[in-house]
């Protein structure tokens, strides 16, 4: 049982909810709850980029596809997608 509780959702965003299923974290694997993991959505084409703007200035159609990938939060600090922020610049929340 954990005792001390950082922050008064738990990093996720459940509320009165449920569960809200899980979902796989694209770097490590682990399972983590969907409402707290990390959704980044980039889009992709097969076309290097350089060539893809060539072609583009001449009038042709890339095609690009959205990847979307979830992190857990540990993958998403240590990959730099999300910093650690000091408490004054933190999110205000409710008392706890
Ligand atoms: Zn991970």
């Amino acid at each position: 049982m954990r005792l001390a509780k950082k922050r008064k959702s738990a990093g996720r965003a459940k509320g009165g909810s449920g569960s809200k299923g899980t979902v796989q974290c694209s770097r490590c694997g682990r399972m983590v709850p969907l409402d707290k993991a990390k959704k980044f959505t980039k889009s992709t084409s097969v076309v290097e980029p350089q060539i893809a703007r060539e072609l583009k200035q001449q009038g042709s159609y890339i095609q690009t596809r959205r990847v979307t990938s979830y992190y857990c939060v540990s993958c998403a600090v240590h990959s730099g997608k999300v910093h650690i922020r000091q408490a004054d610049q933190r999110r205000p929340t409710a008392k706890r």
